[in-house]
């Protein structure tokens, strides 16, 4: 009955391993976990196999068969090492002291069992043909059991940060191998190297865990990514200090930057502002720094977190300095732009409003050009229509200037010019003042009546009476004339206006100059 349930169990790891290995290799799955899973499979048929004659005729007289039975043992452990070293450092290609250390165990129960002479060592055949573990054997098993628990621990402890196999997966594998471990030591224990086995059966559990973390995982088609391989090659600078500054771990962008910087080597567990005092310096600030270095300019981004123990006590913290010259500089060049472009803005307003004015006023005097008013009239006329209120025109002109200008001068001439301008201006309130040519202005009075109209213009005809320009040679005394017009309402009309008070102005001057001639006919 055992014999019957021990060769079932024999041929099920060798069918379940087989087909493993038939997957693997179909596959072409000889990534570095696939040849490591290749070996655990390979040794586990043979394993099987050798036990699986063993049920058939029990192994006595010679020690051929057990002893190439622990070579097999030896290669299923060195698959397992392997596999567990290609899962936690997936970038690190394997050295040759790798594979030795790999093979050294199982090369050395090879060279046990090609020998016979050798077999001692590990099986010793009684005179009665029976046979017994020998002190090697023991030697045997204590290695495969250090060396496969050492990586199986690591696994568990999930030190270096298997993402493939995390979480449930990893309870499940250890338990599936707990099983033949505990096999091998009831196996040794009780039957010894002629009786039964059972490690080499119950290997079907982490065989077919290993076939359904393959099939269904992609266990060794997936590249997996351990923690340090991500923190090394991070683009960031990673820098974890513990409180009292000392570097607890630096990522490969970290080094290269205290290397340019500080022209720093080792970091690790030193004192981070003893070994590079700039680079302690730079992450003590936060936000954007200016770093001026051997190879130019540069602008960082630092971001600091603190490091907890997990019940709240700060034990360190951790800086991530990224470079962000490029983004930083391309933003500084656009922001300067904008300023340029805003002062050149204001100052083409500045301008555009000095020119406006230029374009609408008599630069001698600062009163409206005929331009402006050309463009205002209309406005001022259609207001008035609308509101049904007058509007008064009054043409002044200064009376004998060209006498002025004979007798003192031009220059004399443009300053009572701008003196009576000023008057004319002065005395306006709410009216329009404009420079009509030469000698001649322009008073425009919107809802002025008449009688309104004339007392303004003869409270500038006085005004102007009272003017002085001094000159060198004595002040210089003018008149003025005016001719006053108005319409009321619908009745406005512009030409009419300024006819109607040209004409009162020429009466004015007709009737002795220095006088004010309203459009009813009447001399003020
Ligand atoms: P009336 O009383 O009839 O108006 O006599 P008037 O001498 O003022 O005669 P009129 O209006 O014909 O003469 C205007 C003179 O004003 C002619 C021109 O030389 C002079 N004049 C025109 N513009 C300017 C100016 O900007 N500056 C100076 N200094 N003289 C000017
Ligand atoms: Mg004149």
């Amino acid at each position: 009955m055992v014999t019957v349930v021990l060769s079932a169990g024999y041929i099920a790891s060798i069918i379940v391993a087989f087909g493993v290995g038939v997957y693997v290799l179909r596959g072409n799955r000889l990534t570095r976990p696939g040849l490591a899973v290749a070996a655990v499979l390979i040794g586990t048929v043979m394993w099987s196999a050798i036990s699986f004659l063993g049920t058939q005729r029990p192994f006595t007289d010679t020690a051929d068969a057990p002893v190439r039975a622990l070579f097999w043992s030896a290669v299923v452990v060195a698959g397992i090492r392997g596999l567990v070293q290609a899962l936690n450092n997936p970038s690190r290609p394997w050295k040759p002291l790798d594979v030795l250390a790999l093979i050294a165990h199982p090369w050395a129960l090879g060279i046990i069992a090609a020998f016979p002479a050798l077999h001692r060592i590990v099986v010793v055949v009684g005179d009665d043909g029976t046979l017994t573990y020998a002190y090697g054997f023991w030697i045997h098993s204590a290695v495969l059991f250090v060396l496969s628990t050492a990586p199986l621990a690591a696994l568990l402890s999930g030190r270096h940060g298997i993402l493939v196999v995390s979480g449930k997966a990893r309870t499940v594998m250890l338990a599936a191998w707990a099983v033949p471990a505990i096999g091998y030591v009831v196996s040794a224990m009780v039957w010894g190297p002629s009786g039964p086995n059972l490690t080499p059966a119950l290997m079907v559990f982490p065989v077919a865990m290993i076939g359904s973390a393959i099939v269904r995982d992609g266990l060794v088609d997936k590249v997996p990514l351990a923690r340090g391989e991500i923190f090394e090659s991070l683009a960031g600078a990673v820098f974890v200090t513990d409180n009292s500054g000392r570097v607890i771990d630096v990522n490969a962008a970290a080094r290269a930057f205290a290397r340019e910087i500080d022209g720093a080597e080792d970091l690790v567990a030193k004192m981070l502002h003893e070994v590079c005092p700039r680079t302690a310096r730079i992450l003590d600030r936060g936000g954007e720094v200016d770093v001026p270095t051997p190879n130019g300019h540069r602008v960082v981004s630092l971001v600091t977190t603190s490091i907890g123990d997990g019940k709240g006590v700060t034990v360190g913290r951790c800086v991530i300095l990224r470079d962000v010259t490029d983004a930083v500089m391309q933003r500084r060049e656009l922001e300067r732009m904008r300023d340029a472009l805003s002062r050149e803005v204001e100052v083409s307003e500045e301008l555009r409003a000095e020119l406006g004015d230029q374009v609408i006023r008599d630069s001698a005097t600062g009163l409206y050009n005929r331009r402006f008013l050309a463009q205002t009239l209309p406005g001022i006329v259609e207001s008035c229509i609308a509101q049904g209120s007058p509007l008064s025109v009054a043409v002044v002109d200064i009376d004998h200037f060209k006498s002025v200008n004979d007798s003192w001068g031009h220059g004399v001439g443009d300053r009572v010019i701008e003196a009576v301008a000023a008057v004319l201006k002065r005395n306006a309130p709410g009216g329009l003042t404009v420079r009509y040519g030469g000698d001649e202005f322009l008073v425009i009075l919107p809802g002025a009546s008449a009688a309104k109209a004339v007392a303004i213009v003869e409270s500038m005809r006085t005004a102007c009476m009272e003017l002085r320009v001094d000159t060198r040679d004595g002040p210089v005394q003018v008149t003025v004339s005016a001719g006053v017009a108005t319409l009321t309402g619908e009745e406005i009309d512009v030409d009419e206006l300024l006819e109607v008070a040209d004409l009162a102005l020429y009466r004015a001057k007709e009737a002795g100059r220095d006088r004010t001639w309203s459009q009813a006919g009447g001399v003020v």
